[in-house]
């Protein structure tokens, strides 16, 4: 067995559709339009058709043929074949397909169609044949397709001998003069010598047929084949007739039977026989259509192969495209389809799977698999296509044309090589010469180039004009200084209107603005758009009151006094705000105070902007198992001293030794940071950077950080066990690249010694705002197949930036340079990389990684600890029209993901849109989802970025309400023998629900241009049209004409608004009476029992904003909140903000974590402290004492003084 198949693939459709083209006799030179791809459009002649080549006709040939049963998945056992012959050419095509490899084959929920990659190493050729191989990209799929193609059976000569008339007439001379008494001769017609060859040959084949020799001289024998068939003898002997001389008789051919038709492979008699039948009535219809003959087969018909074959493909029935099944034009978009293996009638939802599958299995070509994605977006204007490319732009993915058109930007060429700096002068030489939107639109090509190339450079320069206060304000222009205030500085704002890029960019000018003048105002504008109602913060409050201290460096009595003072001598509003922010930090620091440090968590103090990352580190911290597996992880670890790898996948794919030891390495750094977190004697510790960095680092990065000439520069902090591992490991680190010689301890890069060089990059860029990411398909560890050793690329890496490649350093400088690109991106990655889910599956598989396989699943995935932690799994079950179900399909899901909520729900809701019965796009019947098996741990994603037509890109904030206790038996089929019936009865009320609720909003609604809606609207048309006749009545007592009204509007009028008043009234009814049915239904099922553990939450915008984490204490019975380096009790009457968050300021809960109610206190122990002695209270250090080498390790210091830097905006800590 070779290795995976790799590079683009086609979709079973698409296969399909070529193997119909196909015509391997009347090929073009160079491109082979089954097997090959075209090339990307616009790079290349797309491959079209040889006129010559035949429009083929193929039927089936039966006994050649083994079809999938109809309604019957296949399984692992499960091998099919078609045999099929083309009624114009007589060419043979077998199509094969062998599921031997399955596991859940497709199509499923994941793998709605194969994707079959090439296989050429299975290619067959020979002078008889050639067949093609292909194997489906699905990893629990890999059907094996094999589509071969055989030469036609009968040669030009055959034929000729057989229906050339002058032969014939030939023929029945010779028989007339070899026995000139035989009576009733005549000569054969070609139909008639094509016919009775057939006969004969179907009675060879028929094992029934008694009579299997004839004599020589039998008068239609001898007509069509001369004296004693002697004219064709030796056709008749190739197809295995025998001719005995000495009795003059013919026998028939005796062909064996075939056992494994599978298998056979068109070599045995019966199948040369089989071949020559068909063809034979292949050969009457043309001669029928050639010279009118009447074809005795005819009434045999030729069926299309078609249907078979697609069915052989499972091909049939996939979800269309609407629009197109009127229209068949051959559109523009064509060739994109093609290079995504995709048919122009793909429903949406298939769209975005060929796109997925075709990227993942090609990333080398991911930006113009975009670029397809986009141009059919377009062109079909599909709500659901904007918001996938809406969602890929967000991960920085730039497709090929957007590419070339910011190189033409800069009057470059898409392949310009240009060096960074050169594009740069072009991009600032323009820059000095135009206005707003050209500055703009030229910024952002310059970022696409920057992405692209990897170079932080160019995106930095990106960046540049609001880098700064300075650069901010002249941006806003307009006169704008340091002395503009921020009131007037948005008013400014709203003269720039434009595009969504301008928007963008304002946003962050303001918030540069916002950092340096610490202006709550503009912070507050940031987050809701608005600046009024802004929540004033500590440190404005104490600017306010013109106090420059800090307030824990403040005594309380000065505080009072300042207070005071403040309040006669300044009294007002905003005077009262400042007073009572500060009484209430007062307070709040009172009470942080008063936890003993052995029985509070600490905090995490941030590195920036990666308070995500923090709530993340917290979580695990309190997940009890997940804390015991990382701190005892050489417990579980795979041993590399004796494991060469691991063959079972993680994430769905296969793991490279870097990526092992990368895991290994990130779990050793986890552990330090819980050792830290157990044993600090403050309120919070700060985590290394390098284990931030490390949770983004790219396998290759890894690899190159790990290939260096360190060794020299590392040795005083190395520990004996780092030696230990790093010389075990020594000769395997190299398997992934082309380093060799120099393989040691350059691992320990990050290692402290190190941060000089690492910290000089951090410098250069100030911490951001964190941006929300769209919470769906992010860079986890993909259900992809790409399993070469060092291939597998998380998506969000800019996708044709050249990945680092293994290059050979010959100077500890370049080295160092190489790495400190490695970090930047990583670092980068931390900044930009920041929902929660997403980082949350890339940390579990990066520890997974690390770990040896306790065993192996159907699929090949590794089973281990942290899996069975948080892995549920669901199965799918399809609703037949009859009202039954099928089986239940099992489906792989680590997690479970609601949809983007639009409008205020709760969770049971938001669960239930996931399980409903629903009904996929273009499919014909309803499924709905089941939990088969539940982990300890429950975690429930609730997207934020969602996407519509009106608005865009949008965050929503809508309220999802959260239960403290869930019950999950109304999701399990099995927990209760009335589960299903009452699930089938809430998917009718639901229905109904949504029928109602449509029609009430559609009443609500007013055509009358007032502001007012539905049934008021009619009554405020009534009361004006009265207010005409009243009017008019005036009008008349003073002597002038009035206005006609027809006296019947009014009435109607009236008469309207109180109709739809009463059913509205009839519809509000209706709809609470079927929501108390609905929260009746499930009262009694309450046997499996989650409590709610954690909960992540996010304020902001999708431009900006703050994560943190609630999570529950247990064993206290508290909930504590964590926020960066904060930890707080939540007070009773702060609870509603974590079961009901409806105000922005308690932000929006992103992902929910419920965990079994039996346990709930093992699983989650958020006190795990034994605090070391605190240092010794020293005096303040003279300036002697601090130039002492006190420190040993001074570099350490300055390093995370670099990441302490205190953020500069103080009242939320973005
Ligand atoms: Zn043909
Ligand atoms: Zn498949």
């Amino acid at each position: 067995m070779s290795g995976p198949p790799s590079g683009p693939g086609k979709t079973a459709p698409k296969i399909h559709r070529d193997f119909l083209d196909f015509d391997p006799l009347n090929a073009r030179q160079g491109i082979n339009i089954l097997t090959d791809h075209a090339p990307p459009v616009g790079e290349g002649q797309q491959p079209s058709q040889q006129p010559s080549a035949c429009r083929h006709d193929y039927t089936i040939k039966h006994e050649q043929s083994i079809s999938p049963p109809l309604d019957l998945r296949p399984d692992a056992a499960s091998r099919y074949k078609l045999g099929t012959v083309c009624k114009k050419c007589r060419l043979h095509a077998v199509v094969k397909i062998d599921y031997t490899r399955s596991v859940n084959p497709c199509p499923n929920s994941e793998y709605p169609l194969h994707h079959f990659q090439r296989l050429p190493e299975f290619d067959v050729r020979d002078e008889h044949r050639i067949a093609y191989a292909w194997q489906c990209s699905a990893p629990q799929c890999q059907a094996h397709l094999e589509i071969g193609f055989g030469k036609q059976r009968l040669s030009p000569e055959d034929r000729d001998l057989l229906i050339n008339t002058e032969l014939l007439k030939r023929r029945y001379e010779s028989v007339l003069q070899h026995d000139p008494g035989r009576e009733g001769m005549r000569q054969a017609t070609p139909m008639e010598a094509l016919s009775r060859l057939r006969k004969y040959i179907k009675d060879s084949l028929n094992a029934e047929h008694t009579r299997r020799s004839f004599p020589a001289n039998n008068k239609r024998f001898m007509e069509t084949f001369g004296v004693h068939g002697q004219d064709c003898a030796q056709l008749l002997q190739r197809l295995g007739f025998k001719y005995a001389s000495d009795i003059l008789e013919w026998s028939l051919p005796d062909p064996p039977t075939i056992d494994d038709r599978i298998e056979a492979d068109g070599n045995s008699l019966r199948e040369l026989l089989e071949d020559v039948e068909i063809e034979l009535v292949a050969l009457m219809y043309k001669l029928a259509g050639d010279t009118g003959a009447i074809n005795p087969a005819a009434s045999e018909g030729w069926p299309s192969a078609s249907r078979d074959v697609e069915r052989v493909l499972a091909a049939q029935g996939y979800p269309r495209h609407v629009s197109l099944r009127r229209t068949n034009t051959a559109n523009e978009e064509a060739p994109f389809f093609s290079s995504l293996g995709a048919l122009p009638d793909f429903a949406d939802s298939l769209v975005e799977f060929v796109h997925d599958r075709q990227s993942n299995c090609d990333p080398e070509q991911q930006s113009y698999y975009f670029e397809c994605l986009q141009v059919i977006t377009e062109s079909r204007n599909s709500e659901q296509l904007h918001v996938k490319v809406a969602m890929l732009q967000s991960t920085n993915l730039v497709s090929r044309r957007d590419l070339s058109s910011a190189y033409r930007t800069f009057g470059l060429s898409p392949t310009d090589n240009s060096a960074d700096d050169y594009i740069l002068n072009v991009f600032q030489a323009r820059q000095s010469n135009v206005n707003g939107d050209v500055a703009e639109e030229n910024r952002q090509a310059l970022y696409k180039i920057g992405l692209m190339r990897n170079s932080q450079l160019l995106i930095n320069a990106s960046r540049q004009s609001v880098e700064t206060y300075e650069d901010a304000l002249a941006w806003i222009g307009n006169g704008a200084t340091k002395d503009t205030d921020d009131e007037m500085l948005i008013s400014m704002l709203t003269l720039k209107e434009g595009t969504a890029a301008v928007r963008e960019i304002a946003q962050k000018a303001i918030s540069v603005i916002a950092k340096e003048r610490r202006s709550d105002m503009l912070n507050s504008w940031l987050q809701t758009g608005r600046t009024d109602g802004y929540t004033m913060s500590v440190d404005e409050a104490l600017r306010y009151m013109n106090i420059e201290q800090k307030l824990e460096d403040i005594d309380q009595s000065v505080i009072g006094v300042a207070l005071k003072l403040a309040r006669t001598e300044r009294p007002g509003e905003q005077t009262e705000k400042a007073i009572a922010t500060i009484e209430r930090a007062l307070a709040g620091r009172d009470v942080a105070m008063t936890h003993a440090p052995a029985s509070w968590p600490v905090g995490l103090v941030s590195h920036g902007n990666t308070c995500y990352l923090n709530s993340l580190l917290q979580y695990y911290f309190a997940l009890k198992p997940l804390r015991d597996i990382v701190q005892e992880y050489d417990k579980y670890k795979l041993d590399l001293a004796t494991e060469k790898g691991k063959t079972a996948r993680v994430g769905g794919r296969q793991i490279s030794l870097v990526e092992i030891k990368g895991g290994q390495r990130f779990a050793k750094d986890l552990q330090h940071l819980f050792d830290a977190m157990t044993t600090e004697p403050g309120t919070a510790v700060t985590p290394d950077r390098d284990m931030v960095c490390r949770a983004f680092l790219e396998p290759q990065a890894y690899h190159m950080l790990l290939s260096s000439a360190m060794d020299e520069r590392v040795g005083a902090n190395r520990t004996d066990q780092d030696v230990a591992t790093d010389s075990a490991l020594g000769p395997d680190a190299m398997l992934n690249g082309t380093e060799s010689a120099q393989q040691a301890n350059g691992e320990d890069w990050v290692s402290r010694q190190d941060s000089v060089a690492s910290s000089a990059t951090l410098q250069a860029d100030e911490p951001e705002d964190v941006p929300m990411q769209l919470g769906t398909e992010q860079p986890r560890p993909s259900n992809t197949d790409v399993t070469t050793d060092n291939a597998p690329q998380e998506p969000r890496q800019p996708p044709s930036a050249p990945p680092l490649p293994p290059r050979r350093f010959s100077t500890t400088e370049d080295v160092r340079k190489a790495q400190r690109e490695a970090l930047s991106i990583a670092e980068a990655k931390a900044r930009e990389q920041q929902d929660v889910t997403e980082v949350h599956d890339s940390v579990t598989f990066r520890l997974r990684s690390g770990m040896k396989p306790e065993d192996v699943d159907d699929s090949g995935e590794q089973q281990d600890r942290i899996r069975a932690l948080y892995t549920i799994g669901l199965t799918q079950t399809e609703l037949r029209n009859d009202g039954g179900a099928s089986k239940p399909v099992p489906l792989s899901d680590s997690g479970i993901q609601v949809n983007v909520p639009k409008e205020e729900t709760d969770i049971y809701s938001a669960l239930d849109e996931i399980f409903d019965a629903q009904t996929f796009e273009g499919a014909d019947h309803e499924t709905f989802k089941s939990v088969r098996s539940l982990p300890p741990i429950l975690q429930i994603s609730i997207p934020r970025i969602g996407w519509d037509k009106a608005r865009g890109t949008y965050k929503s904030e809508a309220t999802v309400r959260l239960e403290d206790e869930l019950y999950l038996d109304r999701y399990i089929d099995l927990s209760h023998e009335d589960v299903l019936p009452s699930r089938k009865r809430c998917w009718a009320w639901r229905k109904q629900l949504r029928e109602l609720r449509k029609e009430r909003l559609a009443l609500k609604q007013s055509a009358v241009d007032i502001d007012l809606q539905g049934p008021e609207a009619f009554g405020e048309s009534v009361r004006i049209l009265q207010d005409f006749s009243q009017l008019n009545n005036d009008l008349e007592e003073a002597g002038v004409g009035g206005v006609d009204i027809d006296p019947s509007l009014t009435a109607a009028l009236i008469e309207l608004a109180g109709e739809r008043t009463q059913r509205l009234q009839k519809l509000e009814e209706q709809i609470s009476h079927l929501q108390t049915c609905l929260h009746g239904e499930f009262t009694n099922f309450k046997a499996i029992k989650y409590r709610l553990a954690a909960v992540f939450f996010h304020r902001g915008t999708q431009g900006s904003g703050h994560y943190w984490v609630n999570i529950k204490d247990f064993d206290s019975n508290l909930w504590r909140n964590y926020n960066d380096d904060t930890v707080q009790q939540v007070q009773p009457n702060q609870l509603e903000g974590i079961y009901r968050a409806t105000r922005w300021e308690q932000g929006t809960p992103t992902y929910a974590v419920y965990v079994q109610d039996d346990a709930k206190e093992h699983l989650i122990q958020p006190v795990c402290r034994s605090p070391r002695e605190p240092p010794p209270v020293v005096e303040k250090p003279t300036e002697a004492v601090q130039t002492a080498p006190a420190d040993p390790t001074p570099v350490l210091e300055e390093s995370v003084a670099e990441w302490d830097k205190p953020r500069e905006v103080p009242q939320v800590p973005w």
